[in-house]
């Protein structure tokens, strides 16, 4: 039996379910990911574009292709959280880790891009850590 996995936007608008089956797990800290996450790097899963049953909420997504540069974001219009889409190839389903309810069984393959990596995301990966807010 395969394990199902769950998984949807922070505000609850948009919900999916799928098998906990992944060919790759990046983290990405090219300057486009940063961008699109607001973060230090993007967590993405890849699986294959029939491995995914939207719950509820499909149409809340709004889709981002850049029209030089491959790469895409797929939110929720009420929260903005990032949700899995169709690589433009077709070829896979671009699943941000994040996103998930549940742990993939997929361990990370590699962290791409480093090149772009930001100097205080190195720095910061040796800071103290608390389970809260300091203070
Ligand atoms: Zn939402
Ligand atoms: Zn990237």
């Amino acid at each position: 039996m395969r394990k199902i996995l769950t998984g949807g936007c922070c505000c609850g608008s948009v919900a999916y379910t799928l098998e906990d089956q992944f060919s790759s797990f990046y983290f990405c800290h090219c300057e486009q990911c940063r961008k699109m996450t607001g973060s230090a790097h993007a967590s993405n899963l890849f699986t294959s574009p029939e491995n995914i049953t939207w719950l509820h909420g499909q149409d809340q997504l709004k889709r981002y292709d850049d029209p030089v540069r491959s790469f895409t974001q797929v939110f929720c219009t009420a929260c903005g959280s990032a949700l899995p889409y169709q690589s433009k190839s077709g070829k896979s389903l671009v699943v941000p880790a994040g996103s998930l309810n549940d742990e993939p069984s997929k361990k990370v393959d590699a962290r791409i891009f480093c090149s772009e990596q930001t100097a205080w995301h190195r720095a910061g990966l040796n800071s103290p850590e608390f389970d809260k807010f300091p203070g």
